[in-house]
């Protein structure tokens, strides 16, 4: 399970303890969603797809993401440094 489906199952599971919860808890477990909402909204556009890299003898499959390229026109390989921005700040270095 990724760190973002760990966050998402922690906040659902939050919600079925909502009776009593004090504002600032409640104000904290609501914007969970929020958040989660907007990390799910920025991955969506930030997909991989396959595609072919060169062409000739030196041609292979490589991944590259939907939602954003280079200056040069080019396509940003999977991961981009979107992706990796989000992961890392979920799941720290590796
Ligand atoms: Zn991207």
């Amino acid at each position: 399970m990724s760190a973002l489906d760990q966050i998402r199952a922690r906040a659902l599971d939050c919600r079925t303890y909502n009776f009593g919860m004090r504002a600032a808890d409640k104000l904290a477990h609501d914007d969970a969603f929020r958040l989660l909402a907007a990390v799910d909204a920025v991955t969506a556009l930030h997909q991989p797809f396959d595609a072919v890299m060169y062409t000739g003898r030196h041609q292979r499959m490589v991944q590259v993401c939907t939602g954003c390229g280079t200056d040069d026109g080019n396509w940003n390989r999977y991961p981009c440094p979107t992706i990796t921005a989000i992961t890392t700040a979920l799941e720290g270095t590796k």
